[in-house]
Parts: structure tokens; sequence; C-alpha cells
């Protein structure tokens, strides 16, 4: 026993010497680097499977690890984004993506959460090797938000190609082009992007009184995901996902935001609950969630964008309380870097998490 505890107090001396001795540290940064400098995330962005990251799983209330609302699709040898919540570059980065391997961004809507990144995502990718300026599409109002993202981080943009000299840092491929969706009907579906075997379709949803607010279809390889950016209950978005595969569909839990409202009053915080108030109506509880995804036959429901991010495991129990009495199974809430990947032609669903 004492040859056990001489062992420990041996390795924990020399773990706390070691990491002050340079030539310790120095081997320990150039592990950690070369790490950093694998593109880890290769592999996903190989041609046989349809794949989705979730890059930001919450909403605008604060939450210490989760981003805000991203989705990151792998198809085609490409990635694809569906909204750049905040936070959302760096979690996605994490993974160790090849920036320059971008396709394009689709927003959904241009509520903060959805939009805080775009600024990120377009100097990141450019920085990282992206060949050609980045295409944003969206509903009406995309070339709003693109422009003004644009003109804030031109200062940027000039400082860099100065710095990197303008072949390296070319500033015509720094450009963001909007990519204007038409206004659509609700229940229809219009395809926006066909390129490399994926096709993308948009369709209208319910987030009153924010309009146009739209969801996306992605096809690819016999598989398919949708995600719903933010909604109420919607039937536009239950026949846009009939079969697929997989559903991301928004979560919020108007039993914890009553509750938090209630709370908010209590407190002397009126501002905070007059804001629990007036969100319960556009956004989708996880019980409909749950009706929706049964309602469009899919496979799994994933729910993010969750409202309040669960801060604990607890938390999520209470968040999803009642949903095991409306589909037992195929469902979970997604936290940040959680992967499913669709293999081609087949029905498997795996789950994963990077
Ligand atoms: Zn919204
Ligand atoms: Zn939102």
């Amino acid at each position: 026993m004492r040859w056990i505890l001489a062992v420990v107090l041996l390795l924990a001396v020399g773990f706390f010497v070691g990491q002050r001795v340079p030539f310790v540290q120095n081997r320990v940064m150039d592990k950690a680097i070369a790490v950093q400098l694998t593109n880890r995330g290769h592999e996903l962005l190989e041609q046989d499977a349809l794949r989705a990251l979730l890059c930001g799983t919450a909403s605008p209330l604060p939450h210490p690890t989760r981003a805000k609302a991203c989705v990151a699709v792998y198809a085609g040898g490409k990635f694809w984004i569906v909204d750049t919540g905040p936070g959302s570059w760096n979690r996605l980065a994490l993974t160790g993506i090849d920036a320059s391997r971008i396709g394009g961004i689709f927003l959904t809507h241009f509520h903060s959460d959805h939009i805080g990144d775009l600024g990120e995502f377009n100097l990141q990718t450019w920085a990282g090797g992206r060949p050609k300026p980045l295409r944003v599409f969206g509903p009406t109002g995309v070339e709003r938000v693109v422009n003004g993202f644009q003109e804030a981080y031109a200062l940027d943009t000039g400082y860099r190609t100065a710095h990197h000299s303008p072949e390296f840092m070319p500033p015509d491929k720094a450009e963001m082009l909007p990519v204007v969706m038409e206004d659509m009907q609700d229940g229809e579906q219009t395809v926006v992007l066909e390129e490399d075997g994926l096709r993308v379709l948009a369709f209208n949803v319910d987030h009153s009184p924010v309009k146009p607010a739209v969801g996306y279809r992605f096809e690819y390889l016999g598989r398919s995901v949708v995600i719903s950016g933010d909604t109420a209950k919607s039937s536009s978005l239950e026949a846009a996902a009939k079969g697929a595969d997989v559903l991301i569909h928004e979560a919020q839990a108007n039993h914890i935001i009553s509750r938090i409202g209630d709370l908010a009053r209590q407190n002397e915080r009126p501002r905070a609950a007059t804001i629990m108030k007036d969100i319960v109506s556009y956004h989708t509880t996880p019980e409909q969630a749950a009706q929706s995804a049964n309602e469009a036959g899919v496979e799994l429901l994933v729910m993010y964008h969750l409202i309040p991010p669960p801060p604990i495991k607890m938390m999520e129990r209470v968040f999803a309380r009642g949903v095991d009495e409306i589909r037992d199974d195929g469902w979970l809430l997604a936290d940040d870097g959680l992967l499913i990947t669709l293999p081609a032609d087949s029905d498997e669903i795996e789950i994963s998490s990077r």
C-alpha cells in the first residue's frame, strides 16, 4: 500500500515540476499544435454520407458553453451552414474544419441569435483560403444583412490585405454575395440550390411577426435532413419534412419560460418578465416538436435552439417533460458538437459527437 502511495506522490511531483520545465512545456505544446494543425474535420467531407453537425444549440438566453443557432451540413465535398449564431464559428473551428471548403450559408431569418457570426464566418473562411466570394442565401432582407456585415468588416479586410499582400488575401474574394429567394406560399417548397448532387429546398415557417422566416431541407445520396429555423408549430414545416430521415427542430420549454417569468416578477425584474411573456407565442414546445416529427413521419427528431438552454442534465429532463408520451423513441436534445451521419442509400443513422 505504501509503495502505491509513493508512486502516486512521485507522479504528482513529476507532473507539478514538469509543467514548469521549458523542455517539457515545449514537447507538450508541439504535440497540441500538431493536433490542431491536422485537419481532423476532413473525414466529414467524404462523399459517402450526408452529415449534420450542431455548431450552436442555444437561443438568446445565455449559456456558459453552448453557441447560438447553427447547423453545418456536409455534402458534395463541402460544408454548408444554416444560421450563424454568436459563438458558432468558434465551436465549428474547434472541430478542425478546413475553412476553404465552405459551400455557402443559408439564413432562416434575421434575429441576432441567427446572424451574429456572419462576419466571422466570412472573414475566417476567406483567411482560410476560400477560392470564391461567399454566397449567403436567405429570404428578402438577406441583401441588407449581408451589406451591413460587409461594411462593418471593410476596414478589417483592408488591414489584412495590406498586411499579408493582395495575392495572399485577395480583396475580391473577401466579398459576400447575397442570394435572395423568392417569397413563397405556406406549404410550398422551392429548390434554392442544386450542386454536386446536393439539393436544398426552402419553405415558410411561422415565426410571426418575423416575416419572412424559412426552414431548409437538404437531400443528398438518398438521405435527408430538415432544419426548422425559428417557428411556432408549423404545418408548412410538417409538409416539407415528410419522410425525412432527420428533423432538426427548435424547441422552447414554455413551462420553464413561465416559471422564469413568475420569478422575474417576484424579484422585481419586470423587463425580463415581459420578455418571457412575449416569447411564448412564436416558438414550438418540445411536445409540439414531437407531434410535428410524428406528423411528418421522420426517423429522428433532434431538438436544438433550446430556450432556455439547459445548464445541467437534470434540467434537460425538466425541459423534455411529456415528450416520451408523444414519441417514445427517436428523439434527443442536441448539445453543441453533436454529429449525425446518414450513410448513402441506407436507413442507418449514426450519432456521435465532435
Ligand atoms: Zn427568431
Ligand atoms: Zn432564434
